[in-house]
């Protein structure tokens, strides 16, 4: 039977080839653009022309050069009025859903298929923004992310590229399902619910098994968890180096959700790659940082998010409350410290928390926290591109990588509300705005 697969399979590779082979022309668009910020970090210039070919950049030339040079076919697309960088990338979203003014009723409400359509629908909201790609880290059905994941890959759908996460947690953690009644908190608990660092072992074999790119753990309670049981460590030192070497060993990257100063560093100590929030960032988690190059991925927009519904509607029970407006408010003075010490930052939203489509209100917030326009445009390509191991085909606009490219019409480094009206957005090599 699997022969037979494998012979099947050797067919329809030779008949694709077949198809393609022979005078295939190279498809060709060049991008002339007023102002080019290639490589985030460092200077912009201007009048420049982009070269992209089949999808991925081929050069990058002073000048508007001359489409004919590039073949009869070659198309232009003209933003010499516009100011054009690599397209950005969000570390930390769940399009699966977005809270409204009645907290997240839906998930109760809606089929499985209704959700994995709005999926599809904030994806696209998420694309049209400038965001090119994202990491899903965490939605009530992983396989909803899976799917989500594989058709946009599959040019079914428009959407950002995505890392989907498979997510692990302790019993009653933020992880865990919560706000129900008992026989349904049963019926929803997810496999990868573990306790202990054997169990831990086998949640992160099993959610790399079923689809994951990245682990998702909570290492500290949540704001938005139906408990009272505080923001504090949840996750102990032995689950949590546990779930560092089972991931790591299997090539995954791990990323810490973590409010509370303990669990953000016992995190860090077990070698996590990134921390998602980082609310209550300290001294000693600045050492730890640093030492182990962990990025920060700071979802401010989540904490101004949930400070606003606290205050304007009434969804919340009471230990959520007490802890959006506790924790919500003490995020950014957090940020601007471990910014200030060197700790790497890459950008994240939580937009699902957020409404989709204006993540980049982060980076208002984010300079707000004394972050420098240029180091934000940094976090949401250069430094986001290292975090998820893509440096080589992401991030900057350089040839070999692909070609994710946004343009708006002024320069977000003089006024970063810019980054809230994208015009242009290509991605892979195919423009899906251009207004
Ligand atoms: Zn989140």
């Amino acid at each position: 039977m699997r022969q037979l697969l494998k012979n099947a399979v050797a067919g329809l590779a030779l008949a694709a080839t077949g198809a393609l082979g022979g005078a295939a022309l190279a498809d060709v668009t060049i991008i002339h653009a007023g102002e080019l910020l290639a490589v985030p970090g460092k200077a912009a210039k201007k009048e420049q022309s982009v070269i992209v070919e089949d999808g991925r950049i081929k050069a990058v030339e002073d000048g508007y050069v001359d489409a004919s040079a590039y073949g009869d076919d070659a198309k232009v697309i003209d933003l010499k009025d516009g100011f054009v960088m690599p397209g950005m990338m969000d570390m930390h979203v769940h399009l699966q859903g977005e809270l409204g003014p009645n907290g997240d009723s839906e998930t109760l409400r809606w089929s499985s298929e209704e959700v994995g359509m709005h999926s599809v629908h904030f994806a696209n909201k998420t694309l049209m923004a400038g965001f090119t790609t994202v990491r899903n880290l965490g939605s009530s059905s992983p396989q909803h992310m899976y799917a989500l994941r594989n058709a946009i890959a599959r040019g079914w759908i428009d959407g950002p590229r995505i890392v989907a996460s498979g997510g692990v947690s302790p019993t009653g953690g933020h992880g865990d399902v919560d706000g129900m009644r008992h026989d349904l908190l049963e019926k929803y608990t997810a496999k990868t619910i573990c306790n202990g660092p054997y169990d831990c072992r086998r949640a992160v074999r099993e959610a790399i098994k079923y689809g994951a790119d990245v682990i998702k753990i909570t290492a500290t309670g949540g704001v938005l968890s139906d408990t009272d049981t505080g923001t504090g460590q949840q996750m102990a030192d032995d689950e949590l180096k546990e779930i560092m070497d089972t991931a790591h060993s299997l090539g995954r990257k791990v990323a810490a959700h973590a409010h509370a100063a303990e669990g953000i560093n016992a995190a860090l100590r077990a070698g996590v790659d990134s921390i998602e929030h980082g609310s209550y960032a300290d001294a000693e988690s600045i050492k730890l940082f640093k030492k182990s190059g962990a990025y920060l991925v700071p979802t401010l927009i989540a904490g101004d998010t949930v400070v606003g519904m606290a205050k304007s509607s009434n969804f919340m029970s009471p230990a959520i409350k007490e802890k959006a407006l506790r924790v919500g408010a003490d995020m950014l003075s957090h940020f601007e410290t471990a910014h200030k010490a060197g700790v790497k930052i890459a950008f994240g939203t939580d937009s699902g928390v957020s409404q989709h489509g204006t993540n980049a209100r982060e980076a208002l917030l984010m300079q707000k926290g004394g972050m420098k326009p240029m180091d934000i445009l940094k976090s949401a390509t250069v430094n986001a591109a290292d975090l998820i191991n893509m440096s080589d085909s992401l991030g900057t606009i350089e040839a070999g990588k692909h070609a994710d490219i946004i343009g708006m019409h002024g320069s977000p480094l003089e006024n970063l509300e810019e980054l809230m009206d994208v015009d242009f957005v290509m991605k892979a090599g195919k423009a899906v705005k251009n207004k």
